[in-house]
């Protein structure tokens, strides 16, 4: 599922303070509380969608499993994020310094940001999340992947116009405030004959209800390539939400994933493994198969005398590099194991052993002091 990613949402940046991400809330559900904008579906998903993004960024928490995971670090916290905005809902007062919503919106924050925007400038298009998973070896060789998301296009009924009859607002006349009072002490409020946009339409598109969007499924194979690592992103330009009037399209920008592998571990562009052999192996020496991030095993020369431990390196055998043509290289631990339930013959065989090699033999000799 696709969905705005919660800085979005709010306008604000990674970095956002409390008080900034708190502000940019307020401002947002003003402009689409339920209160003042009864019966319109639009204003309420605004409204939840900021909602939840709020309740997520204000809680230290939350927003700190959010930057590490996405949305499905959310799933961690009971119920989850989704839909869960009625726990902001009921603390209304508390956003609000205490006052009632009405109160407060009668106030000087009345329109928030929007007397910036005049009536002809372009709304661009949201950019949007989506979160997927994939696993180790489709991470290092690169895939195609199909995704399903929705995202709001232009309004098929009216073409994004929003209907027909568009004209400068004659109350505000174009700049989505008006002030109210006189003297020293004026208050500028959102106008509300075109809800601060600047513009009225006439002949709002039946479809669409002026919005000039609409929302939209839509299936797209996605070429990840190979080298993508956990947490990598990847941008798929205007396959956002659309702008209205000229705004540019917003992205969908893939937040990937990558499945830990049972036996690979990557470490930039190399690869750790590792690799079990037997005692005898090892103090003989020999040509064991390893597994190759490639899928396919290659002959690795274990030295005699090998100590369990030693790193070996194969070069050229880790992550190919997502630009150029170059790769990491692979390294083997290997590590020496002890065999377990021996036959009397090969208990007779070890003792012999024993025997024959003595300490003279072991390669890290220790002294113990009383
Ligand atoms: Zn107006
Ligand atoms: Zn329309």
């Amino acid at each position: 599922m696709a969905k705005r990613d919660y800085y979005e949402v709010l306008g604000v940046s990674k970095t956002a303070t409390e008080e900034e991400i708190k502000k940019a809330y307020r401002k947002i559900a003003l402009q689409n509380h339920p209160d003042t904008h009864p019966n319109d579906k639009a204003a309420e998903e605004r409204f939840k969608e900021a909602s939840e993004a709020y309740e997520v960024l204000s809680d230290p928490k939350k927003r700190s499993a959010y930057d590490q995971f996405g949305f499905s670090g959310m799933n961690d916290f009971q119920g989850g994020a989704a839909g869960n905005y009625s726990n902001v809902y009921r603390d209304f007062s508390d956003i609000f310094g205490g006052s009632g919503f009405s109160d407060f919106f009668s106030s000087f924050f009345g329109g928030g940001g929007r007397q910036q925007r005049g009536g002809s400038y372009g709304e661009p298009g949201a950019s949007l999340r989506y979160d997927i998973t994939i696993d180790f070896s489709e991470a290092v060789n690169g895939c195609k992947k199909e995704i399903s998301f929705s995202h709001k296009v232009k309004c098929s009924s009216c073409g994004g116009t929003g209907g027909t009859g568009r004209k400068q607002c004659p109350t505000c006349h174009g700049s989505g405030r008006v002030t109210q009072g006189g003297g020293f002490f004026q208050m500028a409020t959102t106008c509300r004959t075109c809800g601060g946009s600047g513009y009225v339409i006439e002949n709002p598109c039946a479809a669409c209800h002026g919005t000039g969007t609409e929302s939209k499924s839509e299936k797209l194979m996605v070429n990840i390539p190979a080298g993508v690592d956990n947490g990598a992103r990847l941008t798929l330009r205007g396959k956002g939400d659309a702008g209205t009037n000229g705004g540019s399209d917003g992205d969908l920008i893939l937040f990937i994933s990558v499945r830990p592998d049972k036996y690979f571990v990557r470490e930039g562009s190399d690869v750790y493994i590792q690799i079990p052999v037997a005692v005898t192996q090892a103090a003989l020496g020999a040509a064991v198969l390893v597994p190759t991030v490639d899928g396919v095993s290659i002959k690795v020369d274990i030295p005699a005398g090998i100590q369990s431990g030693t790193m070996l390196r194969v070069k050229g055998r880790g992550i190919p590099s997502l630009r150029g043509s170059s790769r990491g290289d692979m390294y083997i631990r290997v590590m020496v194991e002890t065999p377990r339930r021996l036959s009397p013959k090969a208990k007779e065989l070890m003792k012999e052993l024993a025997g024959e090699i003595k300490e003279s033999t072991s390669p890290t000799p220790m002294e113990f002091q009383e």
